[in-house]
């Protein structure tokens, strides 16, 4: 589903990603964990097109499609979905018209009719329920004033909604209590399908009990440096990163 190639990427001026191998094939979970300033949030971005993120080298393709020659909007469309680290405000914007909007994008861009509205609501406030926020924050502005929690759950909403079939999910239990965290990992337990795969950003093995994947790699100056199965979280949360560095070198 998603192969990346000797990727090589930079944010102003600065190469950040310098050969980076992954391979993701559906239905898989894949953990990204990693020191501070690895490059693990440039991934995500660089694959999603955010500005100021610039692929030099490398490929990436999402089912075969290369995903540098798409418009950001057209990656989304193709099924790629990034739930940021930290979620962006959009005032006066509700997150009612923003998901009907990105979901009408998708069925344009895929020459499929709009969902009617009475649909849609009730899509909606069922997301709403599965993630256990109030209905009334379907009518408030995109992440406007929501705490830590809410808009990580508000994401994991965005998800069960647009329906991506590759998530990538950036320290999305970052800042989580232990129950918002069993809310999301419960969330996207639930979207867990044969034809659907994630990554996971992380830099606590903690979520790696509630979402369980099955390959954790480590992310260390722009390359992936080790690949393992779940245990390789555990063995990071003991030893930390440093010991690998010595390895690599
Ligand atoms: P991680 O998510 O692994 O902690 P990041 O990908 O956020 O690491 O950052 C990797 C490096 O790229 C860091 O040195 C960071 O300062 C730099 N970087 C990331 N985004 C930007 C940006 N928008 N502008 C300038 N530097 C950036
Ligand atoms: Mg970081
Ligand atoms: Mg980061």
């Amino acid at each position: 589903m998603l192969s990346i190639n000797n990727l090589i990427a930079e944010v102003e001026g600065k190469t950040i990603l310098k050969g980076l191998n992954l391979e993701v094939k559906p239905g898989e979970v894949h953990a990204i964990m990693g020191p501070n300033g690895a490059g693990k949030s440039t991934l995500g971005n660089v694959l999603a097109g955010r500005e100021q993120y610039k692929h030099t080298d490398g490929t990436a393709t999402l089912d075969g499609k290369d995903i540098f020659e798409l418009e950001p909007e057209e990656r989304a469309a193709e099924g790629m979905f990034l739930a940021f680290q930290y979620p962006v405000e959009i005032p006066g914007v509700s997150n009612l018209e923003f998901l009907k909007a990105s979901m009408d994008a998708i069925a344009k861009y895929h020459k499929e009719p709009e969902m009617d509205s009475v649909s849609f609501m009730k899509l909606a406030r069922e997301a709403c329920k599965a993630v256990d926020l109030d209905q009334n924050f379907l009518k408030r502005g995109v992440n406007e004033g929501f705490s830590g929690g809410e808009k990580k759950r508000n994401e994991i909403m965005q998800m069960m909604l647009l329906k991506p079939k590759l998530c990538i999910l950036d320290e999305t239990d970052s800042g989580l209590d232990i129950d918002a965290l069993q809310v999301v990992a419960k969330g996207v337990n639930e979207l867990r399908s044969r034809d659907r795969a994630f990554v996971v950003v992380t830099h606590y093995q903690r979520l790696l009990d509630y979402i369980i994947p099955d390959y954790v790699h480590v992310l260390a100056d722009g390359k992936i440096v080790k690949s393992g199965g779940k245990e390789l979280a555990v063995e990071l949360e003991k030893k930390g990163y440093s010991w690998l560095e010595q390895e690599v070198a």
